[in-house]
Parts: structure tokens; C-alpha cells; sequence
């Protein structure tokens, strides 16, 4: 066969599966091929928010965050109507940069660590061959014992795994625009969640970021669509009444829409010599999070695969239970239940109770049991 792993997508997921491979199993790494759609730097529709356990998933890697260009955001308010409460995760809430950039630059150290990415590729379909996987392409078949899907939550890899997979996709809807007067001061962020009376089972943001050194801000609303047979909100109509509220039109700016596919622990995993990492597993259910969480399905894939061709076991029969055990796996499964309670509550009333109540007490919770899932190498 041509190459012992093919990893699909060159995004935080495939970029991590590489860096964490070439840490564990250098030999592996340098037979493992990249294949990616694009061409870095390339545009990814993303708020770009990158929360603490990002710092710890990269600072285990040896690569420094601070080399990328980025914002902060000092504090996030969570609220429903006035309700709720404002946090912090370390002594930020979180980071903020442009997708183009980070991911470009995490290609850059794939690169520089003996990984080959091949570009400008399209993935088109997946078949058995004996001993691994064909891997047609648009410009023409690869053949690799291993091939781990990071192709996002639209991921072609995904299709061979649970072919009659269907669901569990969020959708967002995202717009910039130059830096705006909010009710709060410019360096922090904000999740209103009160467009759950209108339908949305998710909430409406707004972060401050830095385009080309220009200081913008990133507005969108998240709809997790978690909840099976409810009526689909009408995206387009909430944000553009939300951005008329502080005073902006939704049709002076450019808006795009992309579906999110978050965590389901039922779902397969992998196939004998295939498994799935990043938004084609699946990200966070609650926010919509999910480049930390493709940084930390890096570091089990990476470890799945060197143990496989440790014991010449290209099965992957273990690996749900490996994501299922792993800290980001507990986590992931705790959101995905955590979003079906909270977008699960009916009434308004009942949700500016539950608003009013629980948020003193946000902060430990999330602090505790939402985000800092990952633990330094070094402790
Ligand atoms: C509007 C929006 C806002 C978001 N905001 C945030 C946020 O603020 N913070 C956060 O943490 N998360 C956010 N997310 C989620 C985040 O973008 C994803 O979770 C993250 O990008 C997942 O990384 P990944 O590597 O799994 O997939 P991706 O980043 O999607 O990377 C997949 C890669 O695979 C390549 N590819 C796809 N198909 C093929 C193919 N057939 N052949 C070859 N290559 C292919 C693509 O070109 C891409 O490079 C947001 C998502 C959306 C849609």
C-alpha cells in the first residue's frame, strides 16, 4: 500500500492526529499522508473562540498559541434575559483567532515535524481493499492501511463508517462586521440565549476578533437542533432582529451558514482500518465548541493509531471505548445530555426561573464540568 495512514483534512483534528503521531510514533508519522481539499491559508467559517484547554492541548505539542494572531475576550456573559452570569476560565474567558490563521499555522508545524500534506485533493469516496483502504481522490486512488476522517461535520469518511447515519447537526449562521458599540465593553463576549422563546435551541453571539489588524466583531446565532421532531427555527429572522436591536443591518453585511455535527455517544466510531475524529465525531452539543475538542480527538487517534500498528491490530474495535473513557469523551457526553436539559426546558417562564437560579452558580459548574477537560503533559 502506498502509505500506512491517510488522514483526511487538515483542520485542528487532522492537524492534531499528525502532531500527536509525530510525537508518539515519529516512524508512523513520517508514512503518514495528509490529504486536504484546500489550500492554506483557506477560509473556514468559525467564531474562532479557543478555550483554556486548547492552551494545554497545543502547549503539549510544544507549539505557543501567541505565535498566531488573536484577541481576547476578558469576560463571556452567559444570559437570558438579564439573567445568568459572567465568566472567566483562567484569567480570560477565551481567545479569539481567525480560522485561516491557525490553521495554516498548525499545518505549517505538521509539515516541519515530517508530515507530508498534500493539497488542492478532494476526497470523493472510500473502499475495502485487502490489508486497509482505497481512497479515491479527484486526482486519482491512494491506497493506506489506516484512514482517520477529520473532514468536518460534512465528512465524506463518515459516510463509509454508518452509512445511514442522519441527524444530530447544528446549525449556525455567522456574519462580521467592524467593531461595534455593544452594552458591554469591547473586549468581551456575549451568549444571549433568550431567542430560545423564538424557537432556537442554541443562542445568539457576539465576539470581538481582528481581521487583518482590523479590530471586528463576530456575530451568529448557534441552533444545536438537539431536540428530535421540535419546528426549525428561523435563523435568518433572529439574528437579523437581534442585530437591529444594537443597531446594525443584517443585509449590509455578509452573512454565510454552515451545519455543525455534535457528539452522540450511540454512534459508531470506527470501521476495521478507519476511524473518525473532530466535527465528522462530532463537537460540543451545548455551544457548539469544537476546535479544542478536534485538538484533543488528535491525541487519542494518534495514540489509537500507533497502539494499532504496535500489535498489528488495524481493527479499531477499542477505539469507541478509548473516546468514550478519555476525559474529552466524559466531557462530550455530559454536554450532549446538558444541552438536551437546557434547550429541553418549555416556557419561558420555567427558563427565566431556571436562568434566574442556576446562575450564581454557572461559573463552578463550567469551570468544573463543561471546559478544562485536558490535563498538561507536565503535570
Ligand atoms: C459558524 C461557526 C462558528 C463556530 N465557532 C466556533 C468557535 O468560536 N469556537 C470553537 O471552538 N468552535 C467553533 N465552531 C466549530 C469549529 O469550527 C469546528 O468544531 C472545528 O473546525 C472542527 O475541526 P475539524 O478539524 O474537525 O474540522 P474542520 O475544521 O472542518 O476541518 C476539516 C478539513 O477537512 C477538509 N476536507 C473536507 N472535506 C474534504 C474532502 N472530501 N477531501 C479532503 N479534505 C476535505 C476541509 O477543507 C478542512 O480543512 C464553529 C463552527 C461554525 C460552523
Amino acid at each position: 500500500l502506498d502509505w500506512d495512514v491517510v488522514i483526511v483534512g487538515s483542520g485542528p483534528a487532522g492537524c492534531s492526529t499528525a502532531l500527536n503521531l509525530a510525537k508518539r510514533a515519529p516512524a508512523l508519522a513520517r508514512r503518514t499522508l495528509i490529504l486536504e481539499r484546500d489550500q492554506h491559508p483557506r477560509h473556514k467559517l468559525c467564531g474562532g473562540g479557543l478555550v483554556r484547554d486548547a492552551d494545554v492541548l497545543l502547549a503539549n505539542l510544544g507549539l505557543d498559541l501567541r505565535e498566531v494572531p488573536h484577541v481576547d475576550a476578558s469576560w463571556a456573559h452567559f444570559h437570558f434575559r438579564g439573567h445568568g452570569a459572567r465568566i472567566k476560565l483562567s484569567d480570560i474567558a477565551f481567545h479569539i483567532v481567525r480560522r485561516a490563521e491557525l490553521d495554516a499555522w498548525l499545518a505549517m508545524h505538521v509539515r516541519r515535524r515530517g508530515v507530508t500534506i498534500q493539497e488542492q485533493t478532494r476526497v470523493e469516496r472510500l473502499s475495502s481493499v485487502e490489508g486497509g483502504v482505497e481512497i479515491q481522490t479527484d486526482r486519482g486512488p491512494v491506497r493506506a492501511r489506516a484512514v482517520v476522517g477529520a473532514d468536518g461535520s460534512k465528512s465524506i469518511v463518515r459516510r463509509s463508517v454508518c452509512p445511514d447515519s442522519r441527524g444530530n447537526v447544528a446549525r449556525l449562521l455567522e456574519l462580521l462586521t467592524p467593531d461595534a458599540p455593544i452594552a458591554l465593553p469591547r473586549d468581551e463576549a456575549f451568549f444571549e440565549f433568550s431567542c430560545r422563546d423564538r424557537g432556537v435551541q442554541g443562542y445568539f453571539w457576539s465576539f470581538p476578533t481582528r481581521v487583518e489588524g482590523r479590530p471586528m466583531r463576530s456575530w451568529g446565532v448557534y441552533d444545536s437542533r438537539i431536540l428530535s421532531g421540535a419546528p426549525h427555527a428561523a435563523l435568518k429572522s433572529v439574528c437579523r432582529d437581534a442585530l437591529e436591536e444594537r443597531g446594525l443591518r443584517l443585509g449590509d453585511h455578509h452573512f454565510e451558514a454552515h451545519p455543525l455535527r455534535w457528539f452522540d455517544a450511540e454512534q459508531p466510531m470506527s470501521i476495521p482500518h478507519v476511524i473518525l475524529a473532530g466535527d465528522a465525531l462530532g463537537a460540543d452539543a451545548v455551544l457548539g465548541e469544537g476546535i479544542s475538542i478536534a485538538l484533543g480527538y488528535g491525541a487519542i487517534a494518534a495514540d489509537a493509531l500507533a497502539d494499532a500498528f504496535e500489535r498489528s491490530d488495524l481493527s479499531f474495535s477499542t477505539y469507541r471505548d478509548r473516546v468514550l473513557k478519555s476525559r474529552l469523551g466524559r466531557a462530550l457526553v455530559r454536554r450532549t445530555r446538558g444541552a438536551r436539559l437546557l434547550y429541553g426546558i418549555e416556557g419561558g417562564l420555567r427558563r427565566r426561573l431556571f436562568w434566574w437560579c442556576v446562575g450564581p452558580a454557572m461559573q463552578g459548574y463550567v469551570k468544573r464540568y463543561v471546559f478544562n477537560w485536558a490535563t498538561s503533559d507536565r503535570a
